[in-house]
């Protein structure tokens, strides 16, 4: 080979390197790199798990400090459920003290608007031994969580800055417990919500629990049987159903979701999942594994790309 071949080859491969940096990003031209721009910024704070106990109340307060001062101010926060510590197996006072707690420390110190989801633990008296509920009560079950969180569903959806977004609710009713699934009349309903989406629309979708997720291999010790063993209330038990639905609908970009307490990524079919770790960490006793109590910082562009930052913060309380 000599040398200006060799320098010929050097520059196709400079050439090339900079085509995968850019295919990397979505992109396929300097042009197209020109014209992308940032439309939103997100703060996902999921697993809050506030409560007046111990130090619940002084790092939300903290953690939604950090997320208000931030120089890059996010235009929205999505919440990503667990809000409230818990109310499926509480009595009627204790949920009372919760909705009340919530209004006093996240609403009046919330001035970004704020779309929420509904997570597993925002759902009142779910468990009837030992809520004592009867199903009877009017703001039973998610209704509860609705009115905290000031809406009409507990799935929805809306348009921001030319994206879609998807609010889920995993929490699926079995005996005393749940599953995470949707039923059949939320599937049809996310059928028909992403046919209804332009395809080019950028979408992105917010669960409690993770629709695919890496994680689940670490918690717990499910490998002792010999198997992996993932249960069915840790990563939604319908995932293969919904991935074979946004196999028709490229559109959708990225999953947020929370419920792990441990942050992961994974990207499976072009779509990206991200678990988003836990506002309060391990329940406000410091890191959960190797996850330290965080948020996500989620930028999204006009091209439909995005990037995922998971941020501890700083004033997260020593654990008592
Ligand atoms: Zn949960």
């Amino acid at each position: 080979m000599d040398k200006i071949t060799r320098r010929e080859v050097l520059k196709r491969m400079a050439l090339l390197g900079a085509g995968t940096a850019l295919g990397t990003l979505g992109l396929t031209s300097s042009s197209e790199a020109v014209r992308r721009r940032r439309v939103l910024r997100i703060a996902h704070l999921t697993d809050i798990h506030l409560q007046p106990e111990g130090t619940a109340v002084e790092g939300t307060l903290a953690c939604l400090r950090e997320v208000h001062e931030m120089k890059d101010r996010p235009n929205l926060i999505l919440t990503g459920g667990d809000s409230v510590m818990d109310v499926f197996a509480q009595r009627r006072e204790r949920a009372n003290t919760l909705s009340k707690l919530w209004r006093e420390v996240f609403v009046t110190n919330c001035k970004i608007p704020v779309f929420h989801c509904v997570g597993n633990h925002d759902v009142w008296g779910w468990n009837k031994e030992r809520s004592g509920c009867t199903g009877n009560e009017p703001n039973y079950g998610k209704k509860w969580a609705m009115e905290l969180f000031e809406i009409e569903r507990p799935y929805y959806s809306f348009d921001r800055a030319g994206w879609h977004f998807v609010v889920l609710d995993s929490t699926f009713s079995v005996g005393n417990s749940y599953t995470a699934r949707l039923d059949d009349a939320q599937f049809e309903w996310l059928q028909a919500d992403l046919q209804r989406t332009d395809p080019k629309t950028p979408v992105l979708v917010l669960s409690h629990i993770p629709i695919l997720s890496v994680c689940a291999y670490i918690d717990g010790n499910n490998e002792k049987t010999g198997n992996w063993v993932i249960p069915g209330d840790w990563v939604h038990i319908d995932a293969r159903r919904i991935i074979q639905l946004f196999h028709k609908h490229p559109n959708v970009k990225l999953c947020l979701s929370g419920h792990m307490h441990q942050y992961d990524r994974a990207e499976y079919d072009g779509v990206t999942y991200v678990c988003n770790g836990a506002v309060s960490g391990s329940w406000w006793g410091g890191n959960y594994y190797q996850t330290p109590p965080g948020y996500g910082i989620i930028d999204l562009f006009n091209d439909g790309s995005f990037t995922c930052e998971y941020r501890p913060y700083k004033g997260y309380p020593k654990p008592q």
